[in-house]
């Protein structure tokens, strides 16, 4: 047995232990546990080559956030019922700059939900080359079938509690899934309210008319294509005449979908929580957004404007059509190794993660075994956290840059972060697989900044 691999075998002992060890602290974390088992494994051959990440018990520190915060958020609702809702912020890593990750309100919600997310976001700000930790937060409030007033109520009371914990300096949230610009608009001005002070830098993702950036809110659906556009070109491919499935009809998902379509691309399905749209001579954008963006309406409302194009029940059913790529947009674990199989066998060649953690770890490695070109949700749909960070930068100099400005940046970032992703995995010995090469790439920026800080 050569040395080297003697010493991988040495360290993967190792990394079993530390695994272990987060089981046992977070049994019932299904997600978290999830999410840093997918992590850890991939960095073997980085500590096996760095010994001193292991000296500083750099990953025992690493998966344990540095605060977790969980209050209770109280509100009344149109008929006068008061209500009780759990909200939630985790402080994950603060090693390279202020703990940065969007709000989630979700009736799903849980502290393995808010932890899995917010241990994924540390690597992926990371990996955006800008100075930003990670955290994450939420709620399990459902804000469907809410009113304008009830929702007002909600997140001024949950920015009550959560105002003590955050500032430009400290920790910036920003959206996510439940959580737009009206939500926003309404935390921020609470915020404000609670300071005293104008502090436009502490959340993101605000208004263009109050300190948001322009190209914040396509900023992940464009950086996901931007990304998987790195992929294909690799192989010679492109979106130009391409088919894609897109789930989810939220903000990511749009804003993948009105991309890869100026790319030259079919979009031949979406969907929403109750099922998904089918439309053969391709989706109109149009309509998704004003059913969606505006009317808040359910996407099985599209097929009354389009009589070619038919709605189906259940979420999951929508990785049954043939297509060249596909772009989970919606939510955690929507891909299953039986989905993952049945997009491979219908000759899918790229899949970019638009939503944080869509395929399980069976469904990654079934998209890896057979060579599809795969872009982890760490690297393809950092472009959200990349202009939130690039809004920070516009509200401490005071200024605005143009549209064009922020999504040339946007596109450099997505690039470098494709380049970093596979160099990292090239160097590391498994040349391709972004997986890895993200996961390493991030890894090394937030172990050096914290061997540097000591132990703190
Ligand atoms: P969003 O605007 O609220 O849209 C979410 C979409 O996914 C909706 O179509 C929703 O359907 C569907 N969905 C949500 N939860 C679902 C569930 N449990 N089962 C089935 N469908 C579900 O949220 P978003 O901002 O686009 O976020 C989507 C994903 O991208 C999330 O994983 C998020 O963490 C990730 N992400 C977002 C950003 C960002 O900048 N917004 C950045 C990076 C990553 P319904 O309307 O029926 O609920």
């Amino acid at each position: 047995m050569s040395t080297a691999v003697k010493e991988n075998q040495e360290v993967q002992h190792y990394v079993n232990g530390v695994y272990e060890q987060v089981k046992k602290s977070n049994a019932h974390e299904t997600e978290f546990l999830q999410a840093v088992k997918e992590v850890l494994d991939s960095l073997v051959p980085v500590l096996a080559k760095n010994p001193q990440y292991i000296k500083h018990a750099i990953l025992e520190r690493m998966v344990e956030p540095e605060r977790t915060i969980s209050f209770r958020v109280p509100w009344v609702d149109d008929q006068g019922n008061v209500k009780v809702n759990r909200g939630y912020r985790v402080q994950f890593n603060s090693a390279i700059g202020p703990y940065k990750g969007g709000l989630r309100f979700h009736p799903s919600v849980n502290q393995s939900i808010i932890k899995f997310l917010g241990f994924e976001q540390i690597f992926k700000n990371s990996l955006t080359g800008q100075p930003i930790g990670g955290g994450k937060g939420g709620s399990d409030f459902d804000p469907k079938g809410k009113s304008d007033f009830e929702i007002m109520r909600f997140t001024q009371s949950f920015m009550s509690e959560l105002s003590k914990y955050i500032g430009p300096d400290t920790d910036v949230p920003a959206g996510d899934i439940g959580v737009g610009a009206r939500e926003i608009g309404y935390m921020f001005g609470q915020y404000k309210k609670m300071r005293g002070a104008y502090e436009a830098g502490v959340l993101t993702g605000k208004g263009v008319g109050y300190g948001g950036s322009l190209a914040r809110k396509e900023a992940t659906g464009y950086g996901t294509v931007y990304f998987v556009n790195e992929m294909l070109k690799s192989k010679g491919l492109s979106f130009k005449d391409s088919t894609v499935v897109v789930s989810g009809s939220g903000n990511v998902s749009i804003y993948a979908m009105e991309k890869a379509m100026e790319l030259g691309a079919k979009i031949l399905a979406c969907s929403d929580s109750s099922g998904y749209v089918y439309d053969r001579n391709g989706i109109d954008l149009n309509t998704v957004k004003r059913l969606k963006e505006v009317e808040g309406k359910r996407i099985s409302e599209y097929v009354k404007e389009h009589p070619g194009s038919v709605f189906y029940e259940g979420f999951g059913g929508i990785w049954k059509i043939p297509c060249d790529i596909a772009l989970p947009c919606a939510t955690q674990n929507e891909i299953d190794e039986e989905a993952a199989k049945l997009l491979v066998a219908n000759g899918v060649k790229a899949i970019g993660e638009g939503a944080n953690m869509p395929s399980t770890l069976e469904a990654v490695d079934v998209f890896l075994e057979n060579n599809v070109l795969f872009g982890p949700a760490k690297a393809a749909n950092a472009g959200g956290v990349a202009v939130s960070a690039l809004e920070m930068a516009q509200n401490s100099a005071r200024l605005s840059w143009t549209f064009d400005e922020v999504d040339g940046k946007l596109k450099e970032i997505m690039t470098n972060i494709y380049n970093d992703s596979l160099k990292a995995a090239e160097e590391y010995g498994v040349p391709g697989n972004l997986v890895v090469g993200a996961n390493i790439a991030g890894f090394v920026k937030v172990a050096d900044a914290m061997i540097t800080q000591g132990v703190i």
